[in-house]
């Protein structure tokens, strides 16, 4: 039975060097784009991908887009999941041609609402002097969800955008969006964009391809928990967000 592993790829099988719990062994595998090396994996890292590379099929499941998973450093020879499940790549590094169509129309039909959330959120960085850095993401020319970081370590200004702003006009759209925010990374998604619903389509692909198949998900995030809930089994790194609020709470 082939075994398969959609693989997030920021804080759980790399982070930046500030995240990194030592320096020792450290090897870098994602750089910026002017070259600099930006996150590094732990000796324990660099074993848990040997030990899935040489076991399985690793489909990266990110929400970096083409351009900055291009910029990782490691050999990933089949399938690949962006932009949060926006764009699924076919081994040659085509976007599957039926995904992008779907996914056409949920960019079409969210972008005007993304728009305004963004003009909402620019308006009050510019009022309050925020340090934050805001952009829409997205990929093959499709606008996909919003994203919000601190710069110059006024993480202080994110919690503020969030819970004044963001929060709010995120939850009088429930129907349609959800919020996401772990660490430096404040993201508005809706809903019709999320990896569990790449994961759940190219699983079905692939099962009608190669037979019955055994998966795995691996994920930090609270908002990864979707997508490692469509695989038969789970993992997560110790002291992840998601980690936290499951496995590591005492039991009631
Ligand atoms: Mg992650």
């Amino acid at each position: 039975m082939r075994a398969l592993v959609f693989l997030d790829l920021d804080d759980t099988l790399f982070q930046s060097h500030r995240k990194c719990p030592s320096t020792d062994g450290l090897q870098p595998v994602a750089y910026l784009r002017d070259g600099t090396s930006h996150s590094f994996m732990t000796a324990k890292q660099q074993a848990l991908w040997r030990l899935l590379e040489g076991n399985a099929t690793l489909i990266p499941t990110t929400a970096r887009d083409l351009d900055s998973l291009r910029r990782v450093d490691l050999p990933f020879r089949s399938w690949s999941i962006v932009a949060y499940g926006g764009i699924i790549l076919t081994p040659d590094g085509q976007p599957d041609q039926p995904w992008l169509e779907r996914m056409r129309k949920v960019s079409e039909g969210t972008i005007d609402e993304l728009n305004l959330l963004r003009g909402a959120a620019e308006d009050m960085i510019e009022r309050e002097a925020l340090a934050i850095r805001m952009r829409i993401v997205g990929d093959f020319d499709l606008p996909f969800y919003l994203v919000a970081k601190y710069t110059d370590g006024q993480e202080a200004d994110l919690d503020h955008l969030q819970r004044e702003l963001l929060q709010p006009l995120t939850e009088a759209r429930g129907e349609r969006f959800r919020l996401h925010r772990n660490g430096n990374n404040l993201a508005v998604l809706p809903r019709t964009l999320g990896k569990e619903h790449a994961v759940r389509y190219l699983s079905e692909r692939l099962r009608q391809e190669w037979g019955e198949l055994i998966t795995f998900g691996v994920g930090d995030s609270l908002i990864d928990g979707a997508f490692m809930a469509e695989c038969d089994y789970a993992l997560t790194p110790r002291g992840s967000q998601l980690f936290a609020q499951t496995l590591g709470k005492p039991l009631l």
